[in-house]
């Protein structure tokens, strides 16, 4: 044990590698499928959506993929990023806990997903690629990928979920000062935006309709790729930069972590601190239980059907293997709206299947009180989908200040909530409201979902 409370790491300690799980894994996970032919998809069949070398990526068995020299000389403007110890959070809980997080806030767009967009940006950019779409929910995604474009001198066309688009007005600013142009969703604009509006002209959208959009706007356009800000295995390798960070970091300041606490949407962050440490696991260096957190509005890993789904609302996204709440669900309108994806990481879905990890659920009311005990006492603001995290760190923490345990707790921290504060206006004035997700819903997704023979 040592007195850190920021535990730094220098530019030159950096990691070189991304970390790719896939290869160690005690059993594969299942194969993509086309969403036409249900048939294990190859390369070709995604060379419309992405570059060659995200595909490889997708697709790949190497343990390790170097990062280059470009996106690491990029990242360096912000990475490593700090790993804390929140002391004062645990004096305030009067905890045994030792309470540790590592912070991505600290990215210029305030969260860990320009750790995929730079390089996603890079690998397009370098095929010839001149403009991506994509979707965004809580503008977070849309926002690093509308920096990451300006970087690489590439036109990036946003569109945004209906509610978020008029709940977050300066995260669209955000974008459209990086460059990109933002639409709401569902938009006049593409087939399956008209066909949405055309059955509720009032839709607030979804993440699984905006991806449908720009997804389809990518296709019919030569010069256009699609980037997705999570679930893919890229995309969660991309983000392993974090964890291999953590370990290092972890290591400097003397400690061993007993339980790993993530938020998940997607799964991106959670999967990028936590898949390094599983590797430890794996290989008995460590034996920290790994523990996702999600909403109880959202609750695909705690009360979804593992099975194909669509990526997306329309179909046009390929089936993959998943916990699922059904790929035409519409979310309660809960303030973390990075966390309100049907779907989760297939990768994170095989892992827990596997048993590799657990998962809880936690209602927007707890959460937003944990992120205020955070702020008062940690001063960072948090985003509010790792709030749920925090929530979870603090239950732990009590639980530990109940039996006297001394638990280790790492938290993943993946961004600010500077462009939240209605989220915590609703809160402080009482006005949140906790969502159920009922069991009919389950079972009428259920129907819903995809028969793979
Ligand atoms: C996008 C986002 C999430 C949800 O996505 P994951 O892929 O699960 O990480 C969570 N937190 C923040 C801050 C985000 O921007």
């Amino acid at each position: 044990m040592n007195d850190h409370t920021k535990i730094l790491l220098d530019e030159d300690e950096m990691p070189t590698h991304w970390y790719n799980i896939v290869p160690d894994l005690p059993a594969p996970p299942p194969p993509a499928l086309h969403p036409g032919t249900h048939q294990p998809i190859g390369p070709d069949d995604l060379a419309p959506l992405f570059p060659m070398e995200l595909i490889m990526q997708e697709v790949s068995q190497e343990s390790y993929i170097e990062i280059p020299e470009e996106v690491r000389n990029i990242y360096r403007s912000w990475r490593p990023s700090p790993l804390y110890r929140a002391r004062r959070l645990e004096q305030a809980l009067g905890t045994p806990a030792r309470i540790y997080y590592k912070y991505e806030g600290v990215s210029p767009a305030g969260s860990h997903k320009p750790n995929t967009a730079v390089p996603q940006a890079y690998y397009n950019a370098k095929q010839g690629v001149k403009k991506l779409t994509t979707e965004t929910g809580a503008g977070q995604w849309g926002s690093a990928l509308a920096f990451a474009c300006a970087l690489f001198d590439m036109e990036c066309e946003v569109w945004q979920v209906r509610a978020s688009y008029d709940a977050k007005p300066y995260r669209r600013s955000l974008m459209e000062v990086w460059g990109a142009t933002v639409h709401p969703s569902p938009s006049p604009l593409t087939a399956s935006g008209r066909a949405i509006l055309e059955a509720d002209p009032d839709s607030t959208g979804s993440l699984g309709i905006a991806i449908s959009e720009a997804v389809e706007m990518a296709v019919a356009d030569p010069d256009a790729k699609y980037a997705l800000g999570s679930v893919l295995n890229h995309v969660l390798m991309h983000q392993t930069i974090i964890g291999e960070e953590a370990l290092l970091q972890m290591k400097k300041a003397g400690e061993t972590p007993d339980v790993l606490v993530g938020c998940t949407g997607g799964g991106s962050n959670f999967g990028g601190l936590s898949f390094p440490f599983i590797r430890e696991k794996m290989a008995g260096n460590m034996s920290p239980e790994i523990r996702a957190v999600e909403p109880a509005a959202c609750p695909s890993l705690t009360k979804g059907i593992y099975a194909y789904d669509f990526g997306d609302t329309a179909g046009m996204a390929p089936l993959v293997k998943m916990h699922t709440l059904g790929h035409d669900f519409v979310p309660d309108p809960i303030h973390a709206g990075g966390l309100r994806y049907h779907g989760m990481a297939p990768l994170v879905s095989h892992l827990y299947e596997l048993g590799l990890m657990t998962a809880t659920a936690i209602h927007q009311t707890e959460c937003f009180a944990a992120a205020i005990q955070f702020a008062r006492t940690e001063g960072i603001l948090p985003a509010p989908e790792p709030t749920h995290a925090i929530a979870e760190c603090i239950r732990e923490a009590n639980a530990c200040k109940e039996s006297g345990e001394e638990k280790v707790i790492l938290m993943a921290l993946c961004g600010h909530g500077h462009f939240d504060l209605a989220s915590y206006d609703a809160y402080l004035s009482g006005e949140l409201e906790d969502y159920d997700y009922p069991e009919e819903k389950v079972l009428a997704a259920q129907e819903r979902i995809p028969v793979i023979a």
